[in-house]
């Protein structure tokens, strides 16, 4: 394979040019980390599942008409996703209390919030992704007002979906995070749903018996961390019903990898 020109190492995900102008490759990565890069593992599979659970995600919010930047799933680790300029924000929609909220407000795990809340974190390692208020949104111009707006409408959309397309799977959607970014086309701009929609940024819950089936099973060392992501993967139809249980790691519906 052709070297290809790294454009961004994150945490879970590296990023390299894309084959045309305006693209890009985003690899999934199978490290985990929690607690601002405090706790860190390799968890094998992981990469291959995420990859293939926020491609039918993306693909999802599509077809409702949510703009993502999805374009295709390249491979087992890569999809070909569309350049875009991250707005520094992490948008987290929240339908029942876990984490940060439950903490903060002192609100009981799992009780259902009387509508869902948006929240915005300042994307920055550093300082920790702090909460941050639509004052200071504008007064740092991370965003406008309009941008805002159009954040917040787009959310509560994928909430809806996301919340209904678990549901028939039987898992609750108890919270999410989701990154936008700004797409340019000659004058215009638009915002479009970037990064991935993965049970690394969701919190899933079973509806009958509560198990945990995300990324709180890592940050809280539950263990059966990738058994949980394939699970999700499975439900959503992603992977084989018949090999599904197998051990061996996740085994794909389709079979045009390479
Ligand atoms: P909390 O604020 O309760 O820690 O997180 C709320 C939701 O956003 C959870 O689903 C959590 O997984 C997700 N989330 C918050 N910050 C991050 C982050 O930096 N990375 C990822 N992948 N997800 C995050």
């Amino acid at each position: 394979m052709a070297r290809r020109k790294q454009i961004y190492e994150g945490k879970a995900k590296i990023l390299f040019e894309g084959p045309e102008p305006g693209t890009i490759i985003q690899y999934f990565k199978d490290d985990a980390t929690a607690f601002n890069n405090q706790k860190k593992a390799v968890l094998e599979g992981k990469g291959v599942l995420n990859n293939r659970i926020s491609e039918f995600v993306m693909m999802g919010l599509e077809r409702i008409g949510v703009p993502t930047h999805f374009i295709k799933r390249l491979n087992m680790r890569e999809q070909l996703v569309r350049h875009v300029e991250i707005v520094p924000l992490e948008v987290v929609v929240r339908n029942y209390a876990a984490g940060s909220i439950s903490k903060r407000l002192g609100i009981e795990d799992g009780v259902a919030l009387p509508r869902s809340v948006i929240e915005f974190y300042f994307k920055n390692d550093e300082l920790g992704d702090p909460l941050v208020s639509e004052e200071h949104i504008t007064a740092f111009n991370w965003a406008n007002p309009q941008e805002i707006d159009d954040m917040m409408a787009l959310a509560l959309r994928v909430n809806d979906y996301l919340s209904g397309l678990f549901a028939g799977v039987g898992i609750k959607l108890v919270d999410f995070k989701i990154e936008f970014g700004r797409q340019y086309e000659g004058d215009m701009m638009r915002l479009i749903v970037a990064d991935e929609i993965s049970p690394d940024s969701c919190r899933l819950w079973d509806m009958e018996t509560g198990h945990i089936m995300d990324k709180d099973r890592f940050r809280q060392d539950l263990g059966d961390v990738t058994d949980a992501y394939r699970e999700v993967a499975r439900r959503l139809g992603v992977l084989r019903e018949a090999e599904s249980s197998g051990q061996s790691g996740p085994v794909l519906v389709s079979d045009n990898e390479k």
